[in-house]
């Protein structure tokens, strides 16, 4: 019945229910899955709108899907139901580079709109290290940010409009530049939970005159992040400051030869933008700061290929970590930068606890750690203890005043862990919010509120 009527609504084409299809749409970037019962490819905004209807008259759940990069098992299927995939919906539908926005389908991926924006001289800045591949869809629902995010801000700050497809199939447009409730802000980051986005107007940026990017050597983890937290207590933002330690380090290395020195204990790739007479007096504040705090080393790129290279480098580093293990599950923590020390130490302290190989590559200047605990799927042990060393990095961030995640989001992940950040008070209102939007819990269940008795309150009557 289901398939019968997606296929009338949208083609056989478009529509998936052959078990070795569904198998694909199980999984995010997360460790577990779960199997779809059908999946839809989509080609416009009426075909979506058409799907929500047909999954609603069947009492089937809908769940938007991008690439599937999430780390937090957002876009899986908890408990069956329709994944619509945006992958046939990715084109840029108009630029007005005047006026410096752009109009686009979500399934666009990130990195293709700053390559075709360049021409005019523009740049979309969110950048998520998988930027290469994941979608602008995506990146709004979870308000992805990236290494740039520093001094640009996350996703929420680039978003203009969006078009939405509703829980009952209708659209409605929302916008920032107009008066009234800003459900632009409320539908980014809503993981899915809110309304399908099927269009976005995005704000896009000057290229700027002057780019710069230095890597600081140190020899012990403490000294590096005491100059992060020394460089921005300084007043000095720099566009993008992102610390690797040794494990990261060698597995970069030994994938890219990106130029990042391996017998250091951690390394800082710092960067600033902006207008070429800046540039001199940036680089002496920020060179005078790390040698203070004790770097081995410190170095400029000199060419633009240089800085591409170290770039990819730091963006392709989860990837080269295959050469540790067969698999690594990234943890997404967040503490305030002068914890940065404590808040390693204590992720070393579970990894070992539970014998797990952990590499850090993150966003230093946010604060914003991101663990990769390396482990082989196939074992269910290591699976067990990459969960539970995650659980254990978690409840160290918030004792140290921090939070369980920076920018990928809450999903089917850490859905029980918002009661250590939230009261029952706090949740029960998001929980409200959602009623309001999608009374039936029909987009994307079982993702970001708690199952449980202790949240009752936020549970659907
Ligand atoms: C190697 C690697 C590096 C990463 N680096 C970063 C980083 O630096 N910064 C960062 O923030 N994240 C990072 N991530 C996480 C991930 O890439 C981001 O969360 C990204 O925004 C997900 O985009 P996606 O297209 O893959 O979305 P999916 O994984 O497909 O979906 C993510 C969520 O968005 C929802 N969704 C997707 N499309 C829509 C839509 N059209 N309407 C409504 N909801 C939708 C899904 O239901 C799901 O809840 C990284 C992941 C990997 C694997």
């Amino acid at each position: 019945m289901l398939k019968e009527r997606l296929i009338d609504a949208l083609g056989s084409d478009a529509v998936k229910t052959a078990p070795e299809d569904l198998a694909v749409y199980a999984f995010d970037a997360y460790t577990d899955g779960r199997l779809p019962t059908a999946v839809v490819l989509p080609a416009s905004t009426r075909d979506v709108s058409a799907v929500v209807k047909v999954a609603r008259a069947c009492g089937e759940p809908i769940i938007a899907r991008g690439a599937g990069t999430g780390l937090c098992g957002g876009a899986v299927p908890i408990i069956g139901g329709v994944v619509i995939s945006f992958a046939r919906m990715n084109r840029i539908l108009s630029l007005d580079a005047h006026n410096y926005r752009a109009h686009v389908q979500p399934g666009l991926i990130n990195l293709d709109l700053s390559n075709h924006v360049a021409s005019d001289g523009l740049f979309y800045a969110p950048d998520p290290a998988s930027q290469k591949i994941s979608t602008i869809g995506g990146n709004i629902a979870t308000n992805a940010g990236g290494p740039h995010c520093l001094s640009y801000g996350t996703t929420v700050n680039h978003v203009l409009a969006l078009e939405v497809v509703d829980d009952r199939g209708e659209v409605f447009t929302t916008s920032c530049d107009d008066p009234g409730y800003d459900l632009t802000a409320a539908l980014v980051g809503s993981e899915g939970t809110l309304g399908i986005v099927t269009s976005a107007w995005v704000r896009l940026m000057r290229l700027p005159e002057a780019v710069r990017v230095w890597v600081a050597a140190f020899g012990d983890i403490d000294a590096a992040s005491a100059a992060v937290s020394a460089i921005i207590a300084g007043g000095i933002v720099p566009t993008a400051l992102e610390m690797m330690d040794a494990v990261i380090t060698q597995a970069v290395e030994a994938a890219f030869h990106a130029g990042y020195p391996t017998d250091a204990a951690a390394v800082l790739l710092i960067e600033n933008a902006g207008f070429e007479d800046d540039m001199a007096t940036c680089e002496s504040a920020i060179a005078a700061i790390v040698k203070e705090h004790g770097a081995l080393s410190w170095r400029a790129a000199h060419t633009a290929e240089e800085r591409a290279a170290l770039w990819a480098g730091r963006k392709g580093a989860a990837g080269a970590t295959g050469r540790i293990a067969p698999n690594y599950y990234t943890q997404d923590l967040c503490v305030p930068r002068s914890k940065l020390p404590q808040a390693l130490r204590a992720v070393e302290e579970a990894a070992s606890a539970h014998r797990i190989t952990v590499g850090n590559v993150f966003h230093a200047g946010d604060g914003n750690l991101h663990p990769l605990l390396m482990y082989d799927k196939r074992r269910r042990d290591q699976v067990g203890a990459v969960v539970e060393t995650g659980n254990a990095i978690l409840r160290s961030a918030i004792d140290l005043g921090g939070t369980i995640s920076g920018e990928h989001g809450v999903g089917w992940e850490k859905r029980e862990a918002m009661t250590r950040v939230y009261s029952t008070a706090d949740l029960a209102t998001m929980a409200r919010v959602r009623d309001v939007f999608d009374p039936q819990r029909a987009l994307n269940p079982e993702k970001i509120f708690p199952s449980g008795a202790r949240c009752a309150e936020v549970t659907p009557p």
